[in-house]
C-alpha cells in the first residue's frame, strides 16, 4: 500500500473485510455469480460516498482519531455490509443461550408465545447474578413480538425497576420521541436491555452480571430476528459486538450482530445529560445515526 497513509490503509482493510463477509453470506445463500454492474459500482465507490438506499452497501469504519502522543486506538469492528432489507438467517446461538432457547425456537408457537415462555420458563424469578438482590421487578422487554427494528439498551433504571417495563423514565420518553421521529410508533418496535435487573444506584452493569444475563438477550433476538438493531450506548454496542471499541468510533456506521445489521448510537440518558450543553452536538450525531437506520427502512426525511 506504498503511498497510502495509515487511515487510508485501515479504511481499505476494513472495506475488504466487509466485502469478504458479504461474499461469504451470499455464497451461503447459494449465489454463484454477482451481477457485474452492481458489483463494479460498489467496488468503485469511495468508502465514505453517499450510498443509495436499497443498493448493496458497504461502509468503512471511520478512521481512528488519535491525539498526538497517544497510542492509536484499536480498530473498530468490521462494519456490516447491508445488501438489502431482508430477514437475516436464524442467528447461530452458542453457550447457555443455545440450550435455553433451542426448544422454544423449534416449538412452532408464535413469537409472542415464544417470548412469554422465555420470560416465564427460562428466566423465571432469576437469581443467576447479584443484581437480583436489589430489583423490585425484572424488566424483560416490551413491544411488537414481530418487530423489524429492535432497540437494545444497557439496563433498567429506577422507573423501569418499579414498573417492570424498559425505557419508561425520562430517557424512555426521549427514546419514544426518537422512535416517533424516525417514523415508527413505539408499539411497532421492540425494546429491551442487556441486563434485566436494575444495577444499584444506576451504576454500569459489571462483567459477571452481563455474562450471566446476556444469554437472555441473545435468546430474545433469536426469537425476534429483526431486520435491524439499534444499540443504545456503549454497553449495549460493546456487548453485542464483542468489542471494546468506544461508541464514538462505532456510532453512525453499520455493524453486524449474527447476520443482523446493527447501528450503534448514544444512549438516551447520555443525550439527556447533554441537554445542558448548548451545542447539542451528541444529539445531532444520534439523529444522524438514526437517519441511517431510517434510510434502510425507506423512511428518509428532509430534516
Ligand atoms: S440481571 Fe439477568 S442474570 Fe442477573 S438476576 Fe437479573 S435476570 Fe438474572
Amino acid at each position: 500500500m506504498g503511498d497510502l497513509d495509515d487511515d487510508q490503509a485501515l479504511a481499505i482493510a476494513t472495506l475488504a473485510r466487509g466485502l469478504q463477509g458479504a461474499l461469504a453470506r451470499l455464497e451461503d445463500t447459494g449465489l454463484q455469480h454477482l451481477p457485474r454492474p452492481a458489483f463494479a459500482a460498489v467496488a468503485a465507490r469511495p468508502p465514505h460516498a453517499a450510498m443509495p438506499a436499497r443498493a448493496a452497501r458497504v461502509r468503512a469504519a471511520p478512521p481512528a482519531r488519535a491525539s498526538a502522543g497517544e497510542p492509536a486506538p484499536a480498530p473498530a469492528p468490521a462494519p456490516a455490509p447491508v445488501p438489502t432489507l431482508a430477514p437475516a438467517p436464524a442467528p447461530a446461538l452458542s453457550g447457555p443461550a443455545a440450550s435455553a432457547v433451542t426448544s422454544i425456537l423449534e416449538s412452532g408457537i408464535d413469537n409472542a408465545q415464544k417470548l412469554e415462555r422465555l420470560r416465564l420458563e427460562d428466566i423465571g424469578e432469576c437469581t443467576r447474578c447479584k443484581l437480583h438482590r436489589g430489583r423490585s421487578r425484572l424488566v424483560f422487554g416490551v413491544g411488537n413480538p414481530n418487530a423489524a427494528l429492535v432497540f437494545v439498551g444497557e439496563g433498567p433504571g429506577a422507573d423501569e425497576d418499579r414498573q417492570g417495563i424498559p425505557f419508561v423514565g425520562q430517557a424512555g420518553k426521549l427514546l419514544t420521541r426518537m422512535i416517533e421521529a424516525m417514523g415508527f410508533a413505539r408499539d411497532d418496535v421492540y425494546i429491551c436491555n442487556v441486563v434485566k435487573c436494575r444495577p444499584p444506584s444506576n451504576r454500569d452493569p459489571e462483567p459477571d452480571e452481563v455474562e450471566a444475563c446476556e444469554p437472555f438477550l441473545q435468546a430474545q433476538l433469536a426469537v425476534l430476528r429483526p431486520l435491524a438493531i439499534v444499540a443504545l450506548g456503549r454497553h449495549a454496542a460493546q456487548t453485542l459486538l464483542r468489542t471494546k471499541t468506544p461508541i464514538t468510533r462505532m456510532r453512525g456506521t453499520w455493524q453486524e450482530y449474527r447476520g443482523i445489521p446493527l447501528m450503534p448510537t448514544y444512549h438516551p440518558s447520555y443525550l439527556l445529560r447533554e441537554e445542558v450543553d448548548p451545542s447539542k452536538k451528541r444529539k445531532r450525531e444520534a439523529w444522524s445515526d438514526l437517519q441511517v437506520v431510517m434510510k434502510l427502512f425507506g423512511k428518509e426525511r428532509a430534516h
